[in-house]
């Protein structure tokens, strides 16, 4: 088992952002565990479209081949061996990972992956469950709070500087939906894990979150 910092956190704390600045400070791999979940949510709306049927998501998830890899750009997830990794960005299937993310064969299909990414290599994993469920004896876990208006501000600002148009109510409504399915649902719901210690990033940019958390928990470079 390698060095592992867990953060989990809801959609758009700054999770991935945050994760990725301690990685390269830290010289640690970076597993967006989220991009998982992603590209399962792809693989059903290629094949059943826009279904929360558990059945069929199973059975999808069941059929397909998920894998994680890194180059350059950093973490790349595969699809049946086809980089996905910026298809399983678009806003429809951010919806579809949310609803896949809720259904039993999917978390169980993805556990071991996971797992094992932080049996191989000193690891920054974040996501949802990684402090209370994958992760458990992880050797620092973080949870991240951001009220869903700062969130939505970011992601607005986010698109508008990818030259995409951005509709502040739309988003701040699909944060929500987002949030309640997250922490709602039966199965390994976005929770603080008890021994995680919170993270507020209002007023941080994800640099000097970083920065403040390498030196808040005496962090160094391996
Ligand atoms: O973090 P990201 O927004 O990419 O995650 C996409 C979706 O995957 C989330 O809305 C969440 O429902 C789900 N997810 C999860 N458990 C994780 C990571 C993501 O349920 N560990």
């Amino acid at each position: 088992m390698g060095f592992a910092i867990a953060i989990d956190g809801p959609a758009g704390s700054g999770k991935s952002s945050i994760a990725k600045r301690l990685a390269e400070k830290l010289g640690y791999i970076y597993v967006d565990t989220g991009a998982l979940y992603r590209t399962i949510g792809l693989a059903v709306f290629r094949k059943a479209g826009k279904t929360d049927d558990p059945d069929i998501i199973s059975e999808v998830a069941g059929d397909i081949d998920v894998d994680l890899g890194y180059n350059e750009k950093g973490q790349r997830v595969f699809l049946d061996g086809e980089d996905v990794s910026e298809e399983i960005r678009k806003e429809e299937i951010s919806h579809m990972a949310s609803v896949v993310s809720a259904v039993p064969f999917v978390r169980e299909r993805l556990l071991d992956l996971q797992r094992s990414m932080a049996r191989e290599h000193d690891v920054i994993m974040d996501g949802r469950d990684i402090g209370t469920v994958i992760l458990p004896d992880a050797d620092l876990k973080l949870f991240l709070l951001c009220p869903a208006e700062e969130r939505a501000k970011r992601r607005v600002a986010q698109l508008e500087k990818a030259g995409m148009e951005a509709d502040y109510e739309q988003i701040l409504k699909d944060i929500h939906i987002r949030d309640e399915r997250d922490t709602t649902r039966e199965i390994s719901p976005l929770k603080k894990a008890d021994d995680a210690h919170e993270f507020n990033t209002v007023g941080h940019t994800a640099d000097s979150s970083a920065e403040e958390i390498v030196e808040r928990f005496g962090l160094c470079r391996k």
